[in-house]
């Protein structure tokens, strides 16, 4: 845990007492801070109660003496609207800040020299960090993963000058980070999302900017315009700013052609690493994660060598394209984290003759958007409420049956493929849909879904890591 020592002696007031409040909280008081703490659920402030965690109803404390407001970062700062415990600590000119400012303020005060990769975008967040993570560790780096991602960012160890922090943060954390300053900032991609929180596309792209604007070296992904807008921005105003293309030759920064990782400098350009045959790394979204995890470790001072040996060995992440094993020539994958249709975009495209398991919980617009993959699409297997409609998109287009269930859905669609005849034929869960009408969450159906394939029986896992 790392001790929040520059709040030794303050007044903190805290609120949301969930998994990386709590940690917060002990790491306010291990500090020395004193902390009162709070939630609108009575349980939890019970729970913060039993663990020795001073709590109190924030409407009822003298905010004069308090320092800061310390957030979860779920809850609401501005949109839809403030949460009161805002409108309070702005009432009494009080900062608001997250676990990430607490974060910034350690590193910066006991190790600012430790390398610190921060990570945003609208998607592949979670995949760029842990690849990062994974190929710094792999090189025996003391590499600490956490924010957004696995273990809240107040638990890692101590800040050291050799220790790498690698950390992912949603656009809620660094909207409670003011004086966020990675070494290394990533910011991969941004299209529409989360608006609900930020109002409009102006107000969350300059969320998201502030991480790679207050970064030494900003990576940043310019296929979508917003991003691209950025780079030039922050370029201009003499940051450091290294581009990163899926698609499109740089003349300077990293762009992939096909599997190929190239490095642009002055027009000049020679391949550092390939993605030829990383299984874990499919794809031209995985191109995206992939160049933004390579940059950072460049500038971290790993080796071509040791940046190809990590991306060999990167076992990905369960849930999203995860290969969960093959039976002759099928491979079954298991991409449950996509829980609407523009997640399940880079599943779809990148094979070529799908047995697509969709449905569950639709949300708004349907599978329209995915009309340009149903060629990849030999047949599909619906599932769940979402069903009929997705068989009205599909219509003539995409022969489909309706299984209802994942397990009929698994049974019948390795029965299909295992018929094809083709080189690759997968079995794709790539939902499209919220899982919520048959699981608890997308992990639970991704298990599910894993446990009926291994159920079907002469599945073999996939070999990982080259
Ligand atoms: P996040 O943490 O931002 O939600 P993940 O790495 O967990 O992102 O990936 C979630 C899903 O988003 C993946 O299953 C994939 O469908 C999609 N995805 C991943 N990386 C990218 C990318 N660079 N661009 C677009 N979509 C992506």
């Amino acid at each position: 845990m790392i001790a929040a020592e520059s709040f030794r002696g303050r007044k903190v007031a805290l609120f949301g007492l969930g998994g990386s409040g709590m940690a917060t909280a002990h790491a306010l008081m291990a500090g020395g801070a004193e902390v009162t703490a709070f939630d609108d659920n009575p349980d939890s402030v019970a729970k913060a109660a039993s663990e020795g965690v001073a709590v109190a109803d924030l409407r009822s404390v003298d905010w004069s003496g308090v320092s800061s407001l310390v957030l979860s970062p779920g809850v609401p700062l501005t949109h839809p609207k403030p949460h009161w415990t805002v409108e309070l600590a702005r009432a009494a000119q009080v900062e608001i800040i997250g676990d990430v400012e607490l974060f910034c303020r350690e590193r910066r005060a006991r190790a600012p020299e430790a390398p610190f990769v921060a990570i945003t975008g609208t998607n592949g967040k979670s995949t760029t960090t842990a690849l990062a993570a994974h190929m710094l560790d792999r090189v025996g780096r003391d590499t600490q993963m956490g924010g957004n991602i696995g273990r809240a960012v107040m638990t890692l160890d101590e800040p050291a000058p050799e220790r790498c922090y690698v950390v992912e943060c949603s656009s809620y954390q660094i909207d409670l980070a003011p004086s966020l300053d990675p070494s290394a900032g990533i910011l991969l991609n941004l299209t529409p999302d989360h608006l609900d929180r930020h109002g409009t596309m102006p107000a969350y792209a300059a969320i998201k900017e502030r991480l790679v604007a207050g970064s030494d070296t900003a990576i940043i992904g310019v296929d979508d315009i917003f991003c691209s807008q950025i780079a030039d921005r922050l370029e201009k105003a003499g940051k450091t700013v290294m581009r990163i293309s899926k698609r499109l030759p740089l003349a300077d920064g990293l762009f992939a052609e096909g599997g190929s990782l190239k490095h642009a400098d002055n027009g000049r350009y020679e391949e550092i690493a390939t993605l030829e045959g990383i299984d874990s790394l499919r794809g031209q979204h995985n191109a995206q994660n992939a160049l933004a995890a390579v940059a950072a470790c460049m500038t971290i001072g790993l080796t071509r060598e040791e940046i190809q040996c990590g991306l060999n060995s990167f076992p990905g992440l369960a849930h999203r394209m995860e290969m969960v094993g093959r039976k002759g020539a099928v491979l079954f994958v298991n991409d449950s984290k996509a829980t609407n249709a523009d997640a399940a975009a880079p599943a779809l495209s990148s094979f070529r003759r799908i047995y697509w398991i969709a449905g569950g919980l639709a949300k708004e617009g349907g599978i329209e958007t995915l009309s340009g993959y149903f060629p990849n699409i030999a047949r599909a297997y619906l599932i769940g409420e979402a069903a009929p409609a997705f068989s009205a998109t599909l219509g003539e287009t995409v022969p489909y049956e309706i299984s209802g269930t994942l397990e009929a859905a698994v049974e019948h669609a390795a029965r299909d493929a295992a018929l094809d005849g083709g080189a690759e034929p997968v079995v794709l869960l790539s939902p499209a849909c919220a899982s919520f009408d048959q699981f608890r969450n997308f992990e639970v159906r991704g298990e599910a879904f894993k446990a009926a394939v291994n159920g079907i029986g002469g599945v073999q896992p996939i070999e990982r890591g080259r």
